[in-house]
């Protein structure tokens, strides 16, 4: 896959148009910067990536809108070195902003065709990122515990195994809310393992559905 000029040029006005809203750190907006979001695209769509919008990627999923992701990342405080777990692999494209930002990133996706189209190009990039197929709802925790857990669909609820498999000092990111839009939440755990939780606004997001799904 090429990374044109052409790219970059609309990469850079991306970035421009995100910052612009002013809540996003300048290590974040690198990162979007530098992560070529039309590899996450099916290769005729190329011209929407790099629009602030949502897009569809196939099994009835979306590709989050790039300030989502934005907005997801800076509220998670990253730091280098963070073991980071991803429910909602969708694309690869937010697991890769993660690990751009020296992360290394833990994804579960429950759709079958999504996961193993996802992992294959993952595979073509050189990032660190492990693919699992999975129910997100259970976590992973052969893999626990996690410096930061974000999730990428509306939760109903904030599910209990992955405030569990969260270290102390730990932050979580969820969109909360089974209707139309969620509440974006920032759950912090702090060294006593004691919850706090701050809103952010609110979001659309696809659902988080139970169990594996082969659509
Ligand atoms: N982070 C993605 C966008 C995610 S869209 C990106 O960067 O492209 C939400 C994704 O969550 C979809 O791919 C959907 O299949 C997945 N999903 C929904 N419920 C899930 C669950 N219980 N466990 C894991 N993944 C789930």
């Amino acid at each position: 896959m090429l990374d044109t000029f052409r790219h970059k040029g609309l990469r850079k006005q991306l970035v421009a148009d995100i910052r612009k809203k002013g809540l996003i750190g300048e290590s974040v907006l690198a990162a979007v910067e530098n992560v070529p979001r039309h590899f996450f695209l099916d290769s005729s769509f190329l011209e929407f990536a790099y629009q602030d919008k949502p897009f569809p990627i196939g099994s009835g999923q979306t590709i989050s809108q790039p300030f989502t992701v934005a907005i997801q990342t800076e509220l998670l405080n990253i730091e280098r070195g963070m073991r980071v777990l991803e429910i909602g692999t969708g694309s690869g494209y937010q697991a890769c902003i993660l690990a751009e930002l020296g992360c290394k990133v833990f994804t579960v996706e429950r759709q079958r065709k999504l996961f193993a189209k996802t992992r294959d190009l993952l595979l073509q990039m050189p990032y660190q990122v492990q693919v699992f197929l999975g129910d997100g709802y259970k976590g992973l925790p052969t893999y626990a515990p996690f410096d930061r857990i974000l999730i990428t669909a509306a939760a109903p609820e904030v599910p209990k195994a992955l405030i569990e498999q969260l270290k102390p000092n730990g932050v979580l990111v969820i969109p909360l809310g089974g209707g139309d839009e969620q509440d974006m939440l920032r759950i912090t755990k702090d060294s006593d393992n004691q919850i706090k939780t701050e809103k952010f606004g609110a979001f659309r997001f696809v659902p988080m559905l139970q169990n594996l799904g082969n659509d």
